[in-house]
């Protein structure tokens, strides 16, 4: 984790949050989920969320985001976040998110919403019928973060201009106001696999959203499904090449080694070193032999989790009650900074 040295004053502090918006998959694990558990080792507060505000700027069935909720805060238990070690809560449980996200919408300008590219790549050719929360996403995640004066924020690669709009959110705030109050987050986007791609498409991300199942590995696949999705995965018809250069003009060959390396916490070159020479036909299966093995254990316990929903709930009320004592505070000096009665 790069150290900061403008960031004396803030306690380091970890947030992350991940959409209960369905078919969590191998890109959320890898660059997300995998890497929770690790900041929570390194003994450093960390507070996890299910951004269920975020997941409904597009529109959910009420039943389908409940059980994705519970979903979602398995796949963070069955990953290795401990609920006894971090902070884990639903957003819409602390108003402290809703409240500030309002606050900095007054502080962002249209112009840098407006550059964001998860807006133009979600709202499409239909930007008149996307919501207005859609557009307002990156504020309401600024929110998330700087209502816990959070100072690192473990993200994939996607989601790194959204941080660099916190950070200017942050920046535009304390001068507009004289203070030092908001921390300039650092993202921490670390590891061989922070942009996973869909398996269908080398230029596109893995992602929840896209409509072809048969783009992604979901966490609730099982051992068939991860074979059969990696056997049919686009792919050139060369050889695997033994160095990393070999990968740079062939995006979906790139994709699946760095999926491998990060899998089997190695190094890109220690993976070609093994593999180089190789066609597909070889190494598809030995790729899907290693996600079955990593993947099982977490949908075999998220199971587990999932017959008990009751104790999911009361682990995420706790959660909310542990993510209000540090917010509410922040949001009350936010409102008198600003000048609100109390
Ligand atoms: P959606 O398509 O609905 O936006 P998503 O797959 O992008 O879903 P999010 O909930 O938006 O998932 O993101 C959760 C976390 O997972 C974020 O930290 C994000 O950067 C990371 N992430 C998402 N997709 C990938 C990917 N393909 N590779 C690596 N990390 C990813
Ligand atoms: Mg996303």
């Amino acid at each position: 984790m790069s150290e900061d040295t403008t960031q004396t004053a803030f306690t380091p502090r970890v947030f992350s949050g991940i959409q209960p918006s369905g078919n969590l998959h191998l890109g959320n694990y890898l660059g997300a989920l995998k890497r929770f558990a690790d900041s929570q080792t390194a003994g450093i507060q960390s507070i996890f969320c299910m951004v269920d505000m975020h997941a409904i700027t597009v529109w959910q069935d009420p039943a389908a985001l409940r059980r994705q909720t519970r979903e979602l805060t398995a796949g963070f238990i069955a990953s290795g976040v401990d609920p006894d070690k971090s902070v884990l809560f639903n957003q819409s449980q602390v108003s402290a998110h809703a409240e500030l996200a309002w606050i900095f919408n007054c502080v962002a300008r249209m112009g840098w919403m407006k550059r964001m590219t998860q807006w133009k790549d979600k709202a499409g050719k239909n930007q008149e019928n996307a919501s207005l929360g859609l557009f307002a996403y990156p504020a309401l995640m600024a929110a998330d973060i700087l209502a816990y004066h959070a100072t690192h924020v473990p993200v994939g690669e996607d989601q790194k201009q959204h941080l660099e709009l916190t950070r200017d959110i942050a920046i535009k705030f304390n001068n507009d106001f004289g203070v030092d109050f908001f921390p300039i987050t650092e993202p921490v986007i670390e590891g061989t696999a922070t942009r996973v791609m869909s398996l269908r498409d080398g230029s596109k991300k893995m992602s929840k959203s896209d409509p072809s199942d048969m783009s992604r590995i979901n966490m609730t696949d099982d051992a068939d499904a991860i074979a059969s999705k990696i056997r049919k995965a686009r792919t050139d018809p060369d050889a695997l090449p033994s160095e990393a250069e070999g990968l740079e003009a062939r995006p979906e060959a790139r994709n699946l080694v760095n999926i491998y390396a990060a899998l089997a916490d190695l190094s890109v070159d220690a993976v070609l070193r093994d593999v180089g020479g190789k066609q597909f036909s070889e190494f598809k299966p030995m790729l899907a032999d290693l996600a079955v093995t990593r993947l099982s254990p977490i949908s075999t316990e998220m199971a587990r989790l999932m017959q008990q929903p009751d104790e999911i709930d009361a682990i995420l009320r706790h959660g909310a009650e542990q993510a209000r004592a540090i917010a509410n505070p922040i949001l009350e000096k936010t409102y008198e900074i600003l000048g609100m009665v109390r």
